[in-house]
Formats: structure tokens, sequence, C-alpha cells
């Protein structure tokens, strides 16, 4: 097939970023905005040898699974892809996702998987989950200041003050926000001159405790009139914490790393279950609080705790998990490349009473297997939380030495999840337990948890 070329096609897969994949004559199509089961007229606007990239020119015949979006500019912004797949769809193209990385990468007997791995757990309301948000502000063809988003891939901002994967007040607070920087002409940060003050909003809430934290992100060190919008701001609801993020770097970093606090105190507080926590503008914290109650409290079951276990948790950030694990077991220690991140979990630590969990800050890669070495420190039970790329072989080969009745590992990427379990089942493991559990609903991503357990 050849450039501008033009084809009908027949939705079959949901390809890694979201997009629908159909074959004409054996040669495979990746076509944004198609869904499993469409049929398809299609615009081709790159064609490699045995694989191209198609524009969505009609939907000839509707896949069964086809819903409306419901949120007006789906299409245009890059934070969902599969928004127009039904949710029940979404969820069973998770699941075997997961599944199918198991047997593929994992070398998992699909018989057996069949039999262990328990349904994805979904939510019932898959909008309005997120706990936090980020809009980049900047101007519309009038020159007035506008919040949005950016376009996938690009840096154009699609403008939308109210994302439904967000709460409802981001909305009132933008609003407010967009008022008072075109009324007082404060400057909109621009990206290509690096020039204007006001760059990026951020909003995050505490779902247990209702305490918003609005923190403004400015290429300089303060904002003109800001006790006015101060003033409008609180008038407006109940806000916990404003600050400022100096941010004066080129790139597409969003956060400057000073802040400065504009109103009452610099960070907000949440519980997960009955672990509470403190969150600053730049912590890390999960940002679907009902969902990730939900896979931690099975992290906590698969890792079956009696009282009397040491358990290392690698990858903690704010220890999340940590001080969910320190309730049951006898001493969790913590393992976190951020140095910010270590002393966040060390104040959730004390602020929660909790005096059985101590953290390190340094790669998982090298400080177990370093302590292991020097120290023998021991494991019952060793949990993993890794970003997308997986756990490092060498912490794999530590924690095989080590020995563990048994291993819990949270993933973002089955893929990897996938290829580190077939290690640690050659190793002398086994699969017993995984489920999925639907923590970015309208996204292709998918948060799975697995147990494996030592062979005797
Ligand atoms: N379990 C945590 C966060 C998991 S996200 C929670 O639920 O809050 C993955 C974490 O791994 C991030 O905090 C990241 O900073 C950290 N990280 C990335 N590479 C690492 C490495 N090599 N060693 C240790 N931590 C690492």
């Amino acid at each position: 097939m050849k450039k501008n070329e033009t084809a009908e096609v027949t939705i079959e897969d949901i390809g890694v970023n979201g997009e629908g994949i159909g074959r004409v004559n054996g040669y495979t199509l990746f076509i944004k905005d198609a869904i499993i089961g469409d049929r398809v007229k299609v615009k081709i606007m790159k064609a490699k040898k045995n694989y191209g990239y198609a524009r969505l020119m009609e939907v000839l015949n509707p896949s069964q699974y086809r819903v409306a979006a419901k949120c007006p500019v789906a299409k245009q912004c890059g934070g969902c892809q599969i928004q127009e797949l039904a949710y029940e769809q979404q969820l069973e193209f998770k699941e075997r996702k997961v599944i199918e990385n198991l047997e593929r990468i994992g070398k998992i007997d699909p018989h057996y998987l069949q039999g262990i791995i328990e349904p994805i757990i979904g939510m019932e309301e898959p909008f309005r989950y997120r706990n936090k948000a980020q809009f980049p502000i900047g101007k519309d063809k009038e020159g007035h200041a506008i919040t949005g988003f950016y376009a996938g891939r690009t840096h154009a901002i699609i403008k939308n003050d109210d994302c439904l994967l967000g709460i409802e007040e981001n909305e009132l607070i933008l609003k407010c926000i967009l008022k008072f920087i075109n009324e007082f002409r404060v400057p909109v940060y621009d990206e290509e001159k690096h020039s204007g003050l006001m760059r990026h909003v951020l909003i995050r809430s505490g779902f247990h405790t209702g305490e918003i934290m609005v923190c403004l992100v400015v290429n300089g060190d303060e904002i003109p009139h800001s006790d006015v919008l101060v003033e409008r701001l609180t008038g407006l609801l109940q806000i916990e914490s404003i600050t400022i993020s100096v941010n004066k770097e080129k790139g597409n970093v969003i956060m400057g790393d000073e802040i400065k606090l504009l109103y009452n105190k610099p960070y907000i507080t949440d519980y997960i279950g009955d672990v509470k926590y403190q969150i600053s503008p730049l912590s890390f914290y999960q940002v679907n609080p009902v969902q990730t109650k939900i896979l931690y409290e099975l992290a906590l079951e698969y890792a079956n705790l009696k009282g009397a276990e040491t358990v290392w948790d690698l990858y903690c950030g704010i220890g999340t998990i940590s001080l969910f694990l320190a309730q049951k077991a006898r001493q969790v220690y913590g393992v976190e490349i951020i140095q910010e991140a270590i002393d966040d979990a060390r104040t959730n630590a004390r602020i929660n009473g909790i005096e059985n969990a101590e953290f390190f800050v340094g790669k998982a890669e090298e400080v177990l297997p370093r302590m292991y070495k020097e120290e023998r420190v021991k494991a019952d039970v060793i949990v993993v939380d890794p970003p997308r790329k997986g756990c490092d072989e060498t912490l794999l080969e530590t924690m095989v030495q080590m020995q563990p009745e048994r291993i819990v590992y949270v993933s973002c990427d089955s893929a990897t999840l996938a290829r580190d379990v077939k290690y640690l089942c050659e190793g002398g493991y086994e699969l017993k337990r995984g489920r999925a559990v639907d923590q970015f609903c309208h996204t292709v991503h998918v948060e799975t948890v697995v147990k494996l357990e030592r062979k005797a």
C-alpha cells in the first residue's frame, strides 16, 4: 500500500497506544480512533514495508462496542485513548492483554493461567476518578488566557476546563484563575519564546478528606496581585493549600523545584484505607485513590502476612504500600531512588505512628544486592512496584538468592511483568495468583498484581 491510498478495513485488535489494528491482504494498518469491530474507510498516511499508519475517514459500519465519547474533546486530547470503546470492552481488552503477555512472554501455560488469573476489577463509575490534574495555560487566537490539554504528541493546547476524568471543582478553579489572569493582564507563558509568567495549574484533592490544593507553576518568583487571587479562590471553595512552583527552565518538565506558600499550608492530607498521607505539590501520589486502595489491599492479601515477617518493599515511592504492609508485618524496609519521596515516606510513617518501617534511598538493584551481600539481610516477603521498564536483572537475581517465601509484583506494564515473572519462575518460583485492576479508565494502561511462591 502507498501513501494517500484509501482502503476499507475491519478492525481486529487494539494497539499499545489504543489505536485500532486491521489488515488489508496481510498488510497491517494502525488507525487512531478506530474501535475493534468497526468497518472503516481509511487513508494511508505513512507506509512502511509490512505495516502502515492510516487516518480514519469514515466509519462505514460501527462496531457493536462503539459508544459516543462522553468528553467533547476526547479525539483531540492526548489524555484518553479509548473513550469510544464501551467500558466493559475496555476491561476485557486489558485483561486479555495481561493474560496474553503472561502466556507469550512469561511462557506460562494458558490452561494453568486460566485457573489462577482472577477477573479484572473495573470501576463502577469510570469518570471523575483522578485526584490530580495539571492544566497548561496558553492563549487563544484573540489573546485571551485559556487552559486545556496538549493534543496528542504536540504542545498545541486544546481548550478545556472540565476534564471528565478529574473532579468537578477543577472547572470552577480554572475559570477563577483565567478571569484573574485576563483581568490583571498577567502574562501567559510562551513556550517557544520562553517568556511570560503563568505556565501550569496543578490541582490535587484528597478524596477521603475533601482537601483541595492549588499550585500555580510560574516562570518567575511571584504572581502580581496574588493576594486577590488567593482571596477569590478561597472565597469560591474550601481550599487547604495554595502555592507557587517556580519553574524558570525551558522544556517539558512541568513542576519547578522551589515551592512558595501563598495560603495556609504547603500540603494536603489524604487517606488510603487507614493510613494517612501528606501530599505536597511535588510528591508522587497515586492518581486514582479508589482503585489504588483495591490494588494495595490485593497486594496485602497476596503477601499473606501473619505478623512475624520481614518484608522488603522495592520501588516504594512515598511508602504507600510499605505503610499498608507495616500494619501486618514485623518489619518493613522500603527502597526508592528519589530522596524527596523517601522524605515523604518517613513523614508518613511518623504521622501514622508506624515504627516498624525503615526507608533507604537508592536504586533497588544496588541497595538490595549490597545489603544482602554485606549484611545478609533477610526477606520473608518481597514486594516490588517498578516503573514501566520493570525490574533490573541484578535485582531479580538477588531476590532469587534471598529465597523469600512469597514475591508480590505490582506492575504498570504487563509486558515487563511477564518478562520478570519468567525469570523468577526459572529461579524456583511459581506464579500462584494474579489480577488486573483498572486504575486508568479510558486509557490503554492497566495495573496488575501477581503473587509468586517459592517451590518447595
Ligand atoms: N509503590 C509506590 C510507587 C511506585 S511507582 C506507590 O504506590 O506510591 C515506581 C517508583 O519507583 C517511583 O517512585 C520511582 O521513583 C521509583 N524508581 C524508579 N527506578 C527505581 C530504581 N531503580 N530503584 C528504586 N526505585 C526506583
